[in-house]
């Protein structure tokens, strides 16, 4: 079961060779199946350009194509199944194009017309031999009211298929499937054997259509911490099945969580974490966008969860529960993380209490997470007791748990982020979304430190072992990039981050493609340093980079970022697709 997801059980996903290449869309509860659009009048085998679109795979979303002529095509989001009201992920591909072959898609039915479309934000794209996701140009897309659409907002886009044999992804986000989970949790596993028992996954429950609910536990058990109770923070995700970013973002936290830092060992050594990574596997593999199969929202669910109707939710509930009343615990957070489609930045939301040292003890962690993160934006954070939101992880945990837990929704951006507030919006990727994972495990041990749970003379020790020799660095940088540093303050409890390792082989991504554009899917902070000497070398082509008194001199190869041709919007307007379908007649 491990590593991938088969599902025999649920046949409607898998293709036999007698079924038809352009079969009406049963093959996944509406999802378009190799659909090819041949032009009207038109029979017999279908002919290069005749678009094939399919969307019959784990998180494809893509119920209807209508095609209004050669070169434009409407296109309807399928409806979370059970829940027709939300329709906002979609994750299609398109194959069988013509060499330089242009079109315009308009996705037609999105639920949520206020949304970061609004503030540029556009859909992500990319091929067989060029797997590494990139953003459509903003130029290229258009989101706006639409008098042929009913008044509808569409979201539109152009673009020009560059290469004829390859199959182009297009989706909202980079999507994180229920299988990727399954083989990078596979991976941690056999990373994390040096922890011993201080890491384990377990089987805490199955969904509806009987996929793993796994629970990560990362901690030892073994070392008793301040008045002999052991610290837990409970961390949920993607209980939302269309906020992908939520996935990268738990990841970041486990890799950080497990890897061999001194600063993560202490983290370890003192406190436990609780990790349930995928709350909704059902909804996330079916291509949802808020629901599980039966069409519920979770994160509205909390109140009414049942173990028949909410299996996944009910069993995590459960252990929670069984965590605050532990004799030997003390659960001090509940963390539940989501990607904000409204607005930029992550933020936090949190709860107010009429006491008041309550409140202050609650505003504590975020911020110091506002501190840690440079994409924190404080605008956009918020604490309410809203009783709407009574379904919601934060507010059912707040009013069900003890005092002492801080129950939190994490939400970041599914767009980008303000650096300091700065007017430039910087697009996520998903080593930034990996790098808000790290900050917020480097946001729970300065909680740690500040409340004495962990003793702060042993993070100081660790600053200062881990500082940097001054010789480490190579002439080259010395006088390129050294001399350019700002001086800085150090703070009294310097966290040395700059020295996580992150091995690449964990990353579940590199299990099923081989990211040749990358130096490497999860990159270091010293990779993006280097980087950023290699840049200030005008970057490209083959470059040696050495450093003093280090081991043995590393090559960089800097391969080209990839891109795909994509068209200018102007150049396609209804004249000219006149034109063009005149020239060809
Ligand atoms: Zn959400």
């Amino acid at each position: 079961m491990q590593g991938c997801d088969p599902l025999e059980f649920t046949s409607i996903y898998q293709r036999n060779l007698e079924d038809s290449e352009d079969s009406d869309g049963e093959g996944g509860l509406g999802n378009v199946n190799r659909l090819i659009m041949r032009p009207p009048g038109h029979s017999g085998k279908a002919k290069r350009g005749h678009l094939c679109f399919d969307a019959s795979f784990e998180t494809g979303n893509l119920g209807r194509v209508d095609l209004i002529n050669e070169y434009e095509y409407d296109l309807f989001i399928r409806p979370d199944t059970c829940s027709p009201r939300f329709r906002f992920w979609f994750n299609f591909t398109v194959d069988n194009v013509k060499q330089d072959q242009r079109v315009i898609f308009n996705i037609v039915n999105i639920s949520k017309y206020r949304n970061v479309f609004n503030e540029n934000l556009t859909p992500v794209v990319k091929s067989s031999t060029r797997p590494k996701w990139q953003r459509i140009p903003k130029t290229d897309v258009f989101y706006q009211r639409s008098l042929t659409h009913h008044g509808h907002y569409v979201l539109s886009f152009a673009f020009a298929f560059d290469r004829e044999d390859e199959v182009f992804q297009f989706s909202i986000a980079a999507p994180y499937s229920y299988s990727k989970l399954q083989a990078y949790l596979s991976c941690l596993e056999s990373k994390a054997t040096h922890l011993n028992e201080s890491f384990s996954r377990e089987l805490l429950g199955n969904s509806i259509q009987k996929r793993r609910l796994d629970v990560i536990t990362i901690g030892s058990k073994g070392i008793p911490s301040v008045k002999n109770k052991k610290r837990v923070v409970v961390v949920l995700a993607r209980v939302h099945p269309g906020e992908s970013p939520s996935s990268f973002v738990c990841q970041g936290l486990l890799e950080f969580l497990v890897s061999s830092h001194p600063l993560a060992t202490l983290l370890r050594e003192h406190v436990i974490f609780k990790i349930v990574p995928m709350l909704n596997p059902d909804g996330v593999f079916l291509g949802n966008y808020r629901s599980t199969l039966m069409g519920f929202d979770l994160n509205r669910s909390y109140h009414i969860a049942s173990s028949w109707a909410h299996p996944t939710l009910r069993a995590t509930i459960d252990m929670i529960i069984a965590l605050d009343k532990g004799r030997d615990l003390q659960l001090d957070f509940v963390l539940d993380i989501h990607a904000h489609t409204t607005l930029k930045g992550c933020f936090i939301y949190g709860n107010t209490y009429e006491d008041v040292y309550r409140y202050e003890r609650h505003i504590v962690f975020p911020k110091l997470l506002a501190n840690t993160a440079d994409d924190y934006a404080h605008s956009n954070a918020m604490f309410n007791s809203d009783v709407n939101k009574i379904g919601t992880a934060r507010r059912f945990f707040c009013s069900t748990l003890s005092n002492k837990v801080n129950c939190y929704t994490f939400q970041v951006s599914i767009y980008g982020y303000h650096a300091h507030g700065s007017e430039l919006c910087i697009p996520y990727n998903e080593e930034s979304y990996m790098r808000c994972g790290r900050n917020l495990g480097k946001a729970f041990l300065e909680y740690y430190q500040i409340i004495g749970a962990i003793p702060v003379s042993l993070t100081s020790d660790v600053g200062e072992k881990k500082r940097r020799p001054k010789t480490h660095r190579s002439k080259l940088t010395a006088r390129s990039w050294h001399s350019d540093r700002p001086k800085t303050t150090r703070s009294r409890f310097m966290l040395h981050f700059t020295d996580v390792n992150y091995d690449s082989e964990t990353s579940g991504e590199e299990l099923h493609h081989s990211y040749r554009y990358q130096l490497s899917p999860t990159r270091t902070p010293h990779q993006d340093r280097d980087d950023h000497y290699l840049k200030k070398l005008g970057g490209g082509g083959r470059i040696k980079c050495s450093r003093v008194g280090s081991p043995p001199p590393t090559t960089y190869i800097v391969m080209p970022e990839p891109s795909l041709s994509i068209i200018d919007f102007n150049l396609i307007t209804r004249n000219e697709i006149d034109a063009a379908a005149k020239r060809k007649n």
